[in-house]
């Protein structure tokens, strides 16, 4: 499942596709032939993320493709598209490479989702311009649900957990609901969203490797920043969230904001410290002895000056390797049905 930061990555990049224009909204598949009806042809005035909720606006009154702002379409008239991947959704981008949006599409294809590739942009060889022939979309390849298409690009999504159009107000219920997002500013008279998250996890009881992943306490937050923030701040998982002292949850609050701005600014989750990496950290021990694992595509790997994935994690999908700092084989369990990884030395 995608991480926050990957979410918001798509935002930024669909909105910089697509925004001011009027798109075809269609869904190849069918299922969501009633949702893409009432989009089609509306233009885009929005692309947000909220942890792991991506909303897409599209301007009311646009049903020609005409302009919003026309004197008719305030904002109660914005419907959003809402999408959620979950563990198996994906955008696939396509383009005619007019756009200068070259992270986000060009040939072959390219996948966003569990496993991100999306370069990281610097260094990437720009999408090469075509010559003036008219740009034809590739045909959809799969279940496609729903279809954004341009003029100059076409992005595609298949397999999500959450495809609706919902109403404005029924974007705040959402939002409402969801713990704060380390990686968005807080709006102007929104409440701390550290002390948010504190307050949330300091009345709970449960287990705070729990906590981190319960979108209603932080909002995108995933496997991975889970288990690095929790080795990074030296917290046990399995601590209740309120024997959890403030101030050490300031600190994991603070650590989760750049963790996640640094990778929705990169593209990668690299969690450990340059002193640290190598292949087994500090220690000079193998990074990986003789053992198959699955290999984390997390990471843009490749990109230049990147961190390679068997180097950017302290503890995830490291379970019977040598902790970086202390040597001692990393831990792993399953929490609630999903995998957790931790140091039973560093985290007490
Ligand atoms: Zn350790």
């Amino acid at each position: 499942m995608p991480e926050g930061h990957t979410v918001h990555r798509l935002a930024r990049a669909l909105g910089e596709l697509f925004t001011g224009e009027a798109l075809a909204v269609s869904s190849p598949q069918g299922r969501f032939a009633a949702g893409a009806a009432l989009l089609d042809g509306r233009v885009v005035v929005a692309s947000e993320a909220w942890g792991k909720q991506l909303f897409l606006g599209f301007a009311g009154h646009g049903g020609h493709g005409g302009q919003h702002g026309d004197g008719t379409a305030g904002d109660d008239d914005v419907r959003w598209l809402r999408v959620h991947l979950g563990l198996y959704g994906a955008w696939t981008f396509a383009g005619d490479g007019s756009t200068a949006v070259v992270h986000a599409i060009g040939a072959p294809r390219r996948r966003i989702g569990e496993r991100e590739t999306v370069p990281a942009g610097p260094g990437e060889p720009p999408v090469a311009a075509l010559s003036d022939d008219a740009w034809t979309p590739p045909a959809p390849r799969g279940a496609v649900r729903v279809r954004l298409l341009g003029e100059h690009a076409v992005a595609d999504l298949t397999g999500p957990t959450a495809c609706e159009v919902v109403t404005g107000e029924e974007k705040a219920a959402v939002e409402a609901r969801l713990g704060p997002d380390p990686i968005r500013d807080p709006a102007p008279g929104d409440p701390d969203p550290r002390e948010v998250f504190v307050e949330r996890v300091r009345r709970s009881r449960s287990p705070v490797g729990l906590l981190l992943m319960n979108q209603d306490v932080v909002a995108g937050v995933g496997n991975i920043y889970r288990a690095e923030s929790l080795f990074r701040a030296r917290l046990d998982p399995l601590r209740p969230g309120r024997d959890v002292p403030a101030e050490v949850l300031r600190d994991l609050w603070d650590d989760l904001v750049a963790l996640m701005r640094d990778g929705t600014r990169t593209g990668a989750i690299v969690t450990t410290r340059p002193q640290d990496r190598g292949a087994g950290g500090a220690l000079d021990v193998p990074a990986d002895p003789g053992r198959r694992r699955a290999r984390v595509r997390q990471n843009a790997d490749g990109a230049p000056g990147g961190v390679p994935a068997d180097e950017a994690f302290y503890v995830y999908h490291r379970d019977g390797l040598p902790c970086r700092v202390c040597g001692t084989p990393v831990l792993h369990q399953e929490l609630a049905g999903r995998n957790l990884y931790r140091c039973g030395v560093c985290q007490v």
